[in-house]
């Protein structure tokens, strides 16, 4: 074992949360070290965390790709473009994915030494006096003590004990961005985020896609009408989901997966060539904590936390995934640059309230803020207002002139307190809502800001006007 080597900030994890932490606190002067486990496709250590290298970024890679070639395929015949013979080669654009990843994991790295972090490549378990003992890649171990040590360990996927991972017909998130071809018939367990991205990713590419959700109500923690909307979109692209689905058993018989489900009325048996399981992750906090630290774990296996992140033993921090909260990479952004600002003395702040949701299918949905299920269950009476994409001039113009902006706001003060889109390009739209909700904003100023004609955002514009019922390019 070297010589103990003492940094202000050591921390463990290099995800969204944890790198954002090290270079903010870099920024501020502190003397920062990073430790991080993962390894790329390459065998080589990769910065970013699930989410650079296989979440976020590789799905919307894939996502990309195959929305290009849906297009092809449903859209393209309407501005007159025809072709023969349109084919996807799926070693070209798991290759392309691939190098994105790599380009994005290794920008972290540079990030890292322009700004003068330590990183160190290996899993960082907490001792007691905010030390960390590294087992590094290389074979060594090596012990690191930070003034104060964030935590920012993460969160891995839930696996089902009657449907367990096998890496190859059935598989998580991960494995379900690498299939060598498309799967005839892909199975999924879970109509959440994953479920519905990954599927829509291989539903393109023409795989016979069957989701079994368990829950009665599809996509619960959304808008009702932005969830009614998008399941008949859903519908029509092809995707078979199965709502109050109780999972029996999945078994790989002879190359294919044999699921047994109960739909509410019957046993099932369902026959696929994968089956990807994406029924939620959990925080990644196995061996990260040695005895006597200090630091509490609830019952979910999550870092106990206040409103700013301290575990409450001295010195140590916990923020993303593996803390309470939604398991957004963004709300672990904002949580990691917060801690770093208030170890150096400034006043760090996550506004909880204002964190956008967007789940990147066709069409893409978003939202921030509070639901009508949850206005009304909080007996905060509130005025609503929504204006339909097949209004607005440019989505026809894109031949995407589906779905809805909808906008609640306050019934006495007019404040806005959430904003519900499902439609085109909503994952950056949804923006509008988030800054008018961040400076405590009102459906009037909203409708009284210019918006560009013609452009998509006409549609959060008209949808703030329709709050007091004067929306142009609508009957009110
Ligand atoms: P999720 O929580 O979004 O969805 C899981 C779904 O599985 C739920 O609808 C749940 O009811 C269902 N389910 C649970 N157990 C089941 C069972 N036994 N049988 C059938 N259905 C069952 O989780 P996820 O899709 O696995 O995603 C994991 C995390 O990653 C989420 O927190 C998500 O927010 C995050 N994520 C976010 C994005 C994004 O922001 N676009 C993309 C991917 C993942």
């Amino acid at each position: 074992m070297s010589e103990q080597q003492q940094f202000d900030v050591v921390v463990i994890g290099g995800g969204p949360a944890g790198y954002h932490a090290a270079i903010r606190a870099a920024q501020l002067g502190l003397k920062t070290a990073c430790i991080d486990a993962a390894l790329g496709k390459d065998g080589q250590p990769a910065l970013g965390g699930t989410c650079l290298r296989v979440g976020c970024v590789p799905s919307k890679a894939l996502l990309d790709s195959t929305r290009q070639f849906w297009n092809m395929g449903h859209i393209f015949d309407q501005h007159g473009i025809s072709f023969s013979d349109a084919k996807m080669d799926v070693a070209t654009m798991i290759g392309r994915k691939d190098k994105i990843v790599k380009q994005f994991t290794g920008g972290i790295a540079s990030l890292f030494k322009a700004n003068k972090i330590t990183a160190f490549y290996g899993f960082g378990q907490l001792q007691p006096g905010n030390v960390v003992k590294i087992k590094q890649h290389d074979g060594t171990d090596v012990e690191v003590k930070g003034t104060n040590v964030i935590l920012a360990v993460g969160s891995e996927s839930i696996e089902l004990p009657f449907a367990k991972f096998d890496g190859k017909y059935i598989v998580d998130n991960e494995g379900a961005l690498d299939f060598p071809e498309v799967p005839k018939r892909l199975g999924v367990i879970g109509a959440g985020v994953i479920g519905l991205e990954l599927g829509s990713v291989w539903n393109r590419l023409g795989s016979q896609v069957t989701i079994l959700e368990a829950m009665p109500d599809f996509l619960g923690a959304a808008d009702k009408e932005v969830a009614k909307v998008s399941a008949r979109e859903f519908k029509k692209q092809g995707l078979d989901i199965k709502l109050g689905a109780k999972l029996g058993k999945a078994e790989v018989k002879d190359n294919e997966v044999v699921l047994t489900y109960n739909d509410g009325n019957a046993d099932q048996t369902l026959f696929v060539d994968r089956l990807l399981v994406a029924v939620g992750r959990r925080a990644a906090t196995k061996d990260v904590l040695a005895e006597g630290t200090g630091v509490k774990l609830n019952e979910r296996g999550q870092i106990e936390v206040d409103a700013h992140c301290h575990t409450g033993a001295d010195g140590v921090w916990a923020v993303g995934d593996c803390v309470r909260g939604p398991m957004l990479a963004h709300k672990g952004f904002e949580e990691g640059i917060a801690v770093a600002e208030l170890i150096a003395g400034l006043p760090g702040h996550v506004n909880f309230d204002t964190i956008p949701w967007v789940i990147y299918t066709e069409p893409e949905i978003a939202w921030v803020g509070k639901t009508e299920e949850q206005l009304k269950a909080e007996g905060i009476a509130y005025k609503s207002g929504s204006f339909p994409f097949a209004a607005v001039a440019r989505a026809v113009a894109m031949a995407e002139p589906i779905g809805f902006v909808k906008v609640l706001a306050d019934a006495e003060t007019d404040r806005i307190l959430g904003m519900h889109l499902v439609g085109p390009n909503v994952s950056e739209l949804v923006h509008e809502g988030v800054i008018s909700m961040e400076f405590k904003g009102s459906a009037d100023d909203l409708a009284r800001i210019c918006h560009a004609h013609p452009s998509l955002s006409e549609a959060v514009h008209d949808a703030a006007m329709a709050v007091d019922k004067r929306a142009i390019h609508k009957a009110n």
